[in-house]
């Protein structure tokens, strides 16, 4: 099997050498989409003639012609493919990531259409859940929006409730996962633990009652008095960028919208030292995510 090219960088000069036209990115997206090798979509047949366009690929049985693009989240596009890499690229590497408000004046589109645009991408940050956090844990929820006192009684009105967790390391702080939810019950902080920590991580709470259920399920779950959150330092210096994120670049944020932003933001944040091949990850599940299914 032929080993395909992976761009790596994070250089936007080079990578505008790289991908020069819409040529090159339908090149890049072919070799993703057919690097397993070709099956026709309509009859299962295993070769192919040269189809309508460049690399599209047209079955030798039924001649139904398949572009790289159909079926992925680059068809249909209201732009030229050379912009969405650009676009992709830029979300990707940069270190907050780009709003579609700068997206549409970087690339002459209109907010809209890169806010569509954007929420695609935006699909694919989500976390795959097969590499759940472990070693020791910091969990705690805290609020977006509004005024942000009144927290002992952890009811939230209006405002949206996040459950963050993060990895404590030896020398500084690993990855993390956050996720919106309705309120902070046993059940839901839970569901958010299951679904992003490891059962024999070692996870550390403050006294709230929600978690104290949840220690026959993760028997490493300790409470801790948060002593004003000092014994949670790294997880407040966490929130604490989400917030500024959140406020610098996105200033209508909808409660449906919150969790694309959470997931977004960890994305890159847990890719931090391994920025280089973000743009190939992104462009790869974009072309998977349909393919499977
Ligand atoms: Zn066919």
């Amino acid at each position: 099997m032929a080993k395909r090219n992976i761009y790596k960088g994070l250089n936007s000069i080079k990578f505008s050498r790289y991908f020069r036209d819409d040529n090159d990115c339908l090149e890049y997206l072919s070799a993703i989409k057919w690097y397993d090798g070709y099956k026709c979509k309509r009859c299962d047949n295993n070769k192919y003639g040269s189809g309508k366009k460049s690399y599209n690929r047209r079955c030798t049985k039924c001649r139904y012609d398949e572009s790289p693009t159909a079926g992925t989240m680059f068809e249909k596009l209201k732009f030229p493919i050379l912009i969405a890499f650009h676009i992709i690229f830029k979300i990707g590497t940069k270190k907050k990531g780009m709003s579609s408000l700068e997206l549409s004046h970087e690339f002459e589109l209109r907010q809209k259409t890169c806010w569509a645009f954007k929420n695609k991408v935006q699909q694919v940050m989500k976390s795959s859940l097969k590499h759940p956090l472990t070693g020791v844990i910091h969990v705690d929820e805290f609020v977006i929006g509004g005024h942000e006192k009144g927290k002992k009684g952890r009811s939230k009105g209006l405002k949206k409730l996040i459950v963050l967790a993060l990895e404590i390391l030896e020398n500084g702080v690993g990855r993390a996962y956050a996720e919106v939810i309705e309120h902070s019950s046993a059940e839901e902080l839970g569901a958010f633990l299951r679904k992003y920590v490891s059962q024999e991580a070692e996870i550390i709470t403050d006294k709230w009652r929600g978690y104290a259920p949840l220690k026959k399920e993760f028997v490493n779950l300790k409470q801790i008095p948060s002593e004003e959150g000092s014994n949670f330092k790294e997880l407040h210096i966490h929130i604490m960028n989400i917030k500024g994120w959140l406020r610098g670049i996105h200033h209508h944020c909808s409660k449906e919208h919150m969790q694309n932003y959470l997931d977004e933001y960890h994305f890159r944040y847990n890719r931090r030292s391994n920025m280089t091949t973000i743009f190939d990850v992104l462009v790869r599940k974009m072309v998977d995510i349909n393919v499977n299914t």
